[in-house]
């Protein structure tokens, strides 16, 4: 069995406990892990905090932070297959999606060691004479981030990136679900040379670990990605602190077709939207709004490219749908799914947990028109697609509106002027049109309403990881004339 260690303060150490992490594909462990309490977290925040003031780190030039960057990411590129392989191992993510998405993880460091030295402050034309005004941007402070399982490598790097651009140090928390990529990810960090106590990557449970993280009183900013309930908790614990947070939450995104939509095009889209990661995407595609009028059609072509989806184990390059991460995920998406079959929505296909190991569920859509159904309003963050159909564009607002979340959305029309609309008239952080689940470095990514506060990805992300300090410089040389008078 493999054991694994956490990195603090430039040193591989094992944990003050460990757990074991099982493969979902079998349901068999595989690796012990270590595991952190409350003594662990106060030495990956104090080693952070001593990076931050004293040392190298505090010392380099921003250029010099962006070549550190440049090198991991090469690491990162050059290590790809064997980070997309331990992230396969312990989450179930299939191997064909990992590899491709952790080579792209290494332009996501890549393009924050370019922004490393074009984080500028300014000079204020300010009011007054004799007197010169800057603003200075500093490092935010120690950012602890806290990391749910699903493509943890990514999660992490548009964190991890922007914040060592801005020059802030961190305590990254992987996830207790499959906390073995992040792990090893810790590796390269030590390799590319980052000094000490720069980047601590450690794991452990909610409770015991990320809720002592978030309410250590040396941490200044809380970057957290996972679901709303958490994100309370988050909040709450940063209020001990007063810091600051960035959230990225869960979804419950629309995705729009419309009758002039190229329908092949549009279901390969929904397929990639609601069954890629099985399911296991904050962006999922989840509700399908679909024109009256080519709704038989469209369900037809999905449900044929819904029942060809090869299911198998993560590890084959051939597989497009693997297991789930855990057991609990697992149950509940079979809860939600029995829930909404009762409250009378209908299967168009799936629903049935195979038998065998491993934590499976098929792709599956249900038909929701008419029902009050909870798959249109809960998160399975599995493969469930619920579906409902419209006569109108306003309904088909409406009805993408008809949320709580505000992640991401997907439109697909012909119709220019109709496309405009609707990207003004949806809620939420994302409009894909005529495509869905592209992300880019270069390209913000956050929620509205419960799906979050804050972006991550393009430059807005590295300025969220800094401060803003004012300095004042009187440039007279005569005395300054009147103590009773602000000028
Ligand atoms: P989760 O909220 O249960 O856990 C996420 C992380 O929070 C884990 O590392 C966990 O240990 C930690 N945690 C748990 N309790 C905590 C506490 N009290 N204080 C601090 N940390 C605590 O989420 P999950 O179930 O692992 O992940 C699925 C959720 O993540 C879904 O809602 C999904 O939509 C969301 N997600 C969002 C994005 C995005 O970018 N918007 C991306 C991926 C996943």
């Amino acid at each position: 069995m493999q054991r694994f260690q956490y990195y603090i303060d430039g040193e591989f150490v094992d944990g003050e406990a460990r757990f074991q992490s099982i493969d979902p594909a079998t349901g068999d462990v595989w690796a012990e892990m270590p595991e952190a309490r409350e003594a662990d977290v106060d030495r990956a925040v104090d080693a952070a905090e001593k990076a931050l003031y004293e040392g190298p780190w505090a010392k380099m030039t921003a250029t010099q932070r962006g070549k550190l960057l440049y090198r991991l990411a090469d690491l990162v590129a050059a290590n790809a297959r064997k980070l997309a392989e331990l992230e396969t191992l312990d989450t179930g993510k299939i191997i064909r999606e990992t590899s491709a998405q952790i080579a792209y993880v290494a332009d996501y460091y890549r393009y924050y060691a370019g922004i490393a030295d074009k984080i500028e402050g300014s000079y204020l034309p300010i009011d007054k004479p004799d007197m010169d005004v800057w603003l200075r941007r500093e490092p935010v402070g120690v950012v602890a981030m806290v990391v749910p399982w699903n493509s943890q490598l990514f999660l992490s790097a548009v964190k991890i990136g922007p914040a060592l651009a801005a020059g802030c140090t961190m305590v990254v928390k992987a996830s207790e679900d499959g906390p073995a990529p992040l792990l090893e990810f810790a590796r390269l960090v030590h390799e590319a040379g980052f000094p000490a106590g720069v980047v601590n990557i450690i794991t452990g449970f909610g409770p015991s670990c990320g809720a002592v993280l978030g309410r250590h009183p040396k941490v200044a900013h809380i970057a957290f990605t996972g679901g709303p309930e958490t994100a309370r908790h988050v909040i709450r614990n940063s209020a001990e602190n007063l810091a600051s947070t960035s959230l990225e939450l869960g979804g419950k995104s629309p995705f729009i077709v419309f009758a002039d939509a190229d329908l092949e095009s549009a279901a390969n889209a929904q397929v990639a939207g609601i069954f890629a990661a099985t399911g296991q995407s904050c962006v999922a595609g989840s509700r399908l709004i679909v024109e009256a009028s080519v709704k038989d059609a469209f369900l037809s072509i999905l449900k044929r490219k819904a029942e060809a989806i090869r299911i198998g184990s993560p590890l084959d390059m051939a597989t497009e749908v693997g297991p789930l991460a855990t057991k609990r995920q697992q149950d509940h998406v079979a809860a939600l799914l029995e829930k909404s079959i009762a409250s009378g929505a209908r299967l168009i296909t799936g629903g049935q947990k195979p038998d065998g190991v491993g934590y499976y569920f098929p792709p599956t859509i249900l038909d929701c028109d008419g029902v009050n159904s909870p798959s249109l309003a809960e998160e399975f963050f599995g493969p469930v697609l619920s579906v409902i159909s419209f006569e109108s564009e306003a309904e088909a607002l409406r009805l993408a509106n008809d949320t709580r979340y505000g992640l991401a959305s997907g439109v697909f029309t012909q119709n220019l002027t109709r496309a405009h609309r609707l990207m003004k008239g949806i809620r939420a952080g994302v409009v894909w049109v005529n495509t869905y689940r592209a992300v880019s470095p270069i390209a913000p990514f956050g929620g509205f309403g419960l799906s979050g506060h804050g972006r991550e990805g393009g430059l807005a992300a590295a300025l969220d990881y800094t401060r803003t300090k004012t300095i004042w410089l009187r440039t007279s040389d005569d005395p300054i004339p009147d103590s009773f008078v602000m000028r």
